[in-house]
């Protein structure tokens, strides 16, 4: 068994995000610009090199991997990859196999999804509105993604719906959303809209609907119960007394979750982000790609960079404009 991996601040990192793609088959106003330029494909860690990057950080400990992207399900071959990390959660080395997904291609692959052994999905959903759906997604055509939601459950997946909190654009949903999601057993988390990558005309301060002004509407119909769980992420929740939903909000810039942090992120070149809002990076590609014969370089580059994973990031609006901003998109990253 090898040293786990703990940062300067005691935190012990079992949890890796992976981007496998920076594509994707929607344009979200607030994630991607609508002519996006995407990198040459020489750049992405292939197949085989994603399996390697994961099943190394899999051997430092790492417990659960969540794949996302751009759009994971629009790589090609990707279920070749979920397929292989199947090894790992029989060996009980990894104890959750995940993804987040817009489930536009869903329908296809749940079953698969299944089978490789993947149990929870998140799909992002930011309306039940048609018309509203295609305006936010530009690509997107709402009945896709409800027919991926189908199939996902059918398949026996537990799907949770993540849902951007947008001002003037889905306040108003807000309880049919919550109501939706009751009716179908899923779990709700609301994400705040967060400063990144350059998205064209879209002005994120507009955009911007604080989470704390969200719960008190909530409030007003419900009775929220605080729920103790933390999975070490941005996330905290409250249970819908009269529904027993449970309901998340990350908030990432009006709550300091740093402090727990236990991940880290991969994006699809190679490059291992310790703080999702920070620049700081390390690249894991070069001492993959350039030592076929070894893991031992790439394991040493990887314990540098969690030595150097900073204790918190510095996302603000509450500065004039918007601090702290970010540039890389979140597709790049990964969310
Ligand atoms: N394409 C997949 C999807 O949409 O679920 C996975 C990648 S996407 C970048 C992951 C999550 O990030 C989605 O729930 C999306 O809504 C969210 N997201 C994208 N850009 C964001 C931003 N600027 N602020 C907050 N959340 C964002
Ligand atoms: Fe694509 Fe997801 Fe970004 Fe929307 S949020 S553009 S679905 S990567």
């Amino acid at each position: 068994m090898k040293t786990p991996l703990i940062d300067p601040f005691h935190r012990a990192i079992n949890y890796l995000r992976v981007s496998v793609t920076d594509r994707c088959d929607f344009r979200c106003v607030y994630c991607m610009s609508e002519n996006m330029t995407f990198l040459p494909k020489k750049e992405l860690l292939t197949l085989e090199e994603l399996d390697r990057m994961c099943s190394a950080f899999v051997g430092l400990g790492v417990e659960k991997l969540r794949i996302t992207g751009g759009e994971p399900l629009v790589r090609k071959g990707i279920m070749t990859f979920f397929d292989a990390m199947t090894r790992h959660l029989d060996s009980g080395a990894l104890k959750e196999l995940t993804l987040t997904t817009n489930g536009s291609q869903m329908e296809r692959f749940a079953d698969d999804l299944y089978a490789a052994g993947v149990r929870r999905v998140n799909i992002s959903l930011d309306t039940l509105d048609d018309q509203k759906f295609a305006d936010i997604t530009r690509w997107g055509r709402l009945p896709q993604v409800i027919k991926g939601i189908d199939a996902a459950q059918k398949a026996g997946l537990r799907v949770k719906i993540n849902t951007v909190a947008l001002k003037g654009f889905n306040e108003d949903e807000l309880f049919t959303l919550l109501e939706w999601c009751a009716s179908r057993d899923m779990d709700l988390t609301f994400i705040e809209v967060m400063p990144m990558g350059d998205i064209g005309n879209e002005d994120r301060l507009d955009q911007y609907w604080k989470l704390s002004d969200l719960r008190a509407t909530l409030r007003d119909r419900h009775t929220l119960t605080d729920l103790p769980e933390r999975t070490g992420g941005p996330a905290r929740y409250v249970r819908i007394e009269e529904t027993g939903q449970k309901i998340g909000f990350i908030t990432p810039l009006t709550h300091n979750f740093c402090e727990s942090c236990n991940r880290v992120r991969l994006t699809c070149t190679g490059e291992l982000y310790m703080c999702l809002g920070q620049e700081d990076m390390a690249d894991l590609r070069a001492p993959l790609r350039n030592n076929p014969g070894s893991d031992a370089p790439l394991e040493a580059a990887i314990r540098d960079a969690i030595a150097h994973k900073p204790k918190g990031h510095d996302f603000d609006y509450s500065r004039q404009g918007v601090d702290g901003r970010v540039s890389r998109h979140m597709s790049h990253t990964g969310g």
